[in-house]
């Protein structure tokens, strides 16, 4: 008796322990690196970008799962206040989502109802948006001990208290007078902020920071190329790169950002990030000749602690095709042919699906995913074999390349099951004409690539390319054999990124605006429902009070969104939070109609003006505004434009009279005959447009 008095007695003072802890009242956001690394014993929070350090983006939660998925409708949504692109990951701790949107700002949500709790602005001036290649977006927020992270378009690294949204610091984390951003998201580890940049097409050096997550003092910095070698290397690891170029590179900048994925190994204490392309593209201007150029397009292991250099893989050594190695990584220990392996595992822009051993940075195996026309293979050193007329700088022909520099993957996040085995990718299949420079001068604004975006490639070799392009699929891959499980054809490039769910779901939104989940084990598609605009973001699954969500940004824009000419894919967006569980029955508002009046003035331009327009409209307009001006109308289609009938066109392209949308004054690089020569292009454009309609309804 006395025994079972003794054990019940412990029983319950176990009991009241548990129920202290349960009931112990936390603050919001209250995470830290125990409870990241711990993630899986609380899995209706989603703490951290990838969920986990890994970045695996995986749910252990089964609630909605594959026999009930069709049962899933919208819980809630909330229209945001820009229609600019949206592709954030939400963070979900104890009840509240935190959201980032584009221009930087951030939200706060109660994760079950969708009551707006907070919301922040960090005021990032509109001028500053050309200075972000592919749009104004931001991946997402960090939480730490009671703290929002937001790193902002204008490189502004931002702490706002998790309870009320008021800024606790704000510090500048680039050179200002540079063409530097922040559209990544912020990952924290042992109290260090780390945080990236980008501008890899605007002259930079590249460099990723590690800032203390309580006083914004910066702890470490590692560059991703060597800066000038008449001054003194900052490490070991630059002197080594720099023997590795050519040239007078650090006088272009160079490039090597880190726009996107960080990742951590608490075991080995490892930060793995990418790097992007060489800056300038054209190699030949950067570093002339064949050189590595280090650690341009590469994944680098560094000590979480100092930032110090412990090994890298340059996945295309003398980048000039903008091949990012910065798309997201996931960590995993898997089976390789019956042994253990500690993987890295990444698709880069170039198409290929890289294994590596993270413990060393060794290849393990890499394969085409896409079809692809620079490269036959890679070798077991991890060099790609490429085929040598893509080296358009040394043949100093255009060479229509597949991938372009959209990329096979993009930024859109891959997910990994550990119950499958598989990596579920957001692939595309892009195509570029690379057409060197001829007499390339750097440019104070605008693109300064050594690639003439307005230069003549003459036509696609049809038979080399295949049938790239303008397309996009769910690719599930076993990267223990490096083969398809299974894939599902979608209906353009730029999907959405990936879940993965214990309930043996994926879960992935698409460009045309569906919202779907399938078998994680086949494919087989289990629910879809329209959500009136293109998702590019990828999802989250959470728990508030026993009920399972899923929750995700809709809205188009980012490279495709604002490069690509309107094809009718990529729907224009109301740009919004949507939520979803089952038996959810909420309704999305009315997409608002866009009343729009094509009414150019008269064509009065010569068609050799008209042509020295496009060539300017392609050099310094068709990156926000597309191709051939048919956008997509995230930014204004300028065909509609009022201002192409008087002066305002002219305070608009080179007063500035638009700054505070985005549209910067481009008196920089243009003059007013310039900026009339794109005027009569662009009305000219109007007129093709009125052409257009009037033949479709006949
Ligand atoms: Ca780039």
């Amino acid at each position: 008796m006395f025994r079972m008095r003794t054990v019940f007695v412990a029983l319950a003072a176990v009991a009241a322990m548990g129920l202290v802890g349960c009931s112990k009242a936390r603050g919001p956001a209250d995470v830290d690196g125990a409870r990241i690394q711990a993630a899986d014993k609380e899995p209706g929070n989603w703490m951290s970008n990838g969920r986990t350090y890994d970045e695996q983006r995986f749910s252990p939660l089964t609630k909605i799962n594959d026999t009930n998925a069709g049962q899933l409708g919208l819980a809630w949504s909330y229209d945001l206040d820009t229609n600019r692109g949206q592709e954030a990951t939400p963070i979900v701790v104890d009840g509240v989502m935190y959201v980032s949107t584009a221009w930087s700002k951030v939200k706060a949500f109660d994760a079950a109802t969708g009551a707006l709790l907070w919301a922040y602005d960090p005021q990032v001036p509109g001028e500053w948006g050309w200075k972000a290649c592919c749009d104004v977006v931001n991946r997402g927020v960090a939480v730490w001990k009671g703290r929002v992270y937001v790193g902002t378009i204008d490189g502004r690294l931002v702490a706002l208290d998790a309870k009320t949204g008021k800024p606790v610091f704000d510090v500048s984390t680039i050179d200002k007078t540079k063409s530097m951003s922040i559209t990544g998201a912020p990952r924290i580890i042992k109290g260090l902020v780390l945080i990236g940049m980008a501008g890899g097409e605007y002259g930079v050096r590249g460099f990723i920071s590690a800032y203390d997550a309580q006083t914004g003092a910066l702890k470490w910095r590692f560059y991703t190329v060597p800066g000038d070698p008449s001054k003194p290397f900052e490490n070991k690891a630059m002197e080594m790169a720099a023997k590795t170029w050519r040239g007078e590179w650090w006088k272009w900048g160079g490039g090597g950002t880190v726009w996107d994925a960080i990742v951590y190994d608490p075991a080995l204490d490892l930060i793995y990030f990418g790097t992007d392309n060489g800056d300038p593209w054209n190699k030949k201007l950067r570093s002339p000749g064949v050189s590595d150029d280090l650690f341009l397009t590469s994944i680098l292991a560094v000590k979480a602690d100092t930032g110090e250099y412990v090994w890298h893989f340059q996945v295309n050594p003398g980048d000039e095709w903008d091949y990012s190695a910065v798309q997201p990584m996931i960590l995993a220990d898997i089976s390789i042919g019956g042994a253990p392996r500690k993987v890295l595992m990444q698709a880069p822009k170039n198409g290929f699906f890289y294994v590596l051993d993270r413990t060393n940075g060794k290849l393990i195996s890499a394969k085409a995913i896409t079809p692809m026309n620079w490269a036959t293979g890679i070798d077991a050193n991890g060099r790609p074999i490429e085929n040598p007329q893509s080296r358009y700088t040394l043949t100093g022909k255009p060479f229509w390349g597949t991938p372009g520099p959209a990329g096979a993957h993009a930024w859109n996040p891959m997910a990994f099951s550990p119950k499958t085995g598989l990596v579920y990718i957001p692939v595309q299949e892009t195509i570029f004409p690379y057409v060197p420079f001829k007499d390339f001068e750097k440019k104070p604004m605008g693109f300064n690539i050594g690639v003439d975006l307005a230069g003549d490639a003459g036509a696609p070799d049809i038979k080399a390319i295949g049938t790239a392009g303008n397309k996009g699929y769910l690719l599930a891959w076993n990267p223990a054999t490096q083969t398809q499980a299974w894939r599902v054809d979608l209906p353009g490039p730029a999907n959405g990124g990936v879940l993965a769910t214990a309930g043996n779901l994926v879960v992935q939104g698409d460009v045309i605006g569906n919202f779907a989940a399938y078998r994680a084990d086949s494919g087989a598609k289990l629910w879809s429902m329209p959500v009136q605009g293109a998702v590019m973001a990828a999802p989250v699954t959470y728990e508030v009070k026993g009920d399972q969500y899923i929750a995700v940004l809709s809205g188009f824009g980012g490279a495709t969104g604002l490069s690509a000419p309107d094809n009718g894919m990529g729907i224009r967006n109301v740009s919004r939070v949507l939520v979803f569980k089952l038996g959810g029955a909420a309704k999305l508002s009315e997409r608002p109609v866009v009343a729009k009046t094509l009414a150019p003035p008269p064509l009065t331009a010569t068609p050799q003006d008209i042509a020295a327009g496009s060539e300017l409209y392609g050099r310094y307009c068709a990156v926000c505004h597309a191709a051939g001006a048919a956008s997509t109308g995230i930014v204004p289609d300028l065909r509609y434009s009022d201002a192409l009938k008087d002066d305002s066109f002219f305070d608009i392209v080179l007063g500035g009279a638009l700054k505070a949308n985005g549209m910067a004054s481009w008196s920089a690089v243009l003059d007013k005959p310039h900026a009339e020569l794109i005027r009569g292009y662009l009305i000219s454009r109007a007129h093709d447009r009125q052409a257009e309609l009037a033949k479709a309804a006949k």
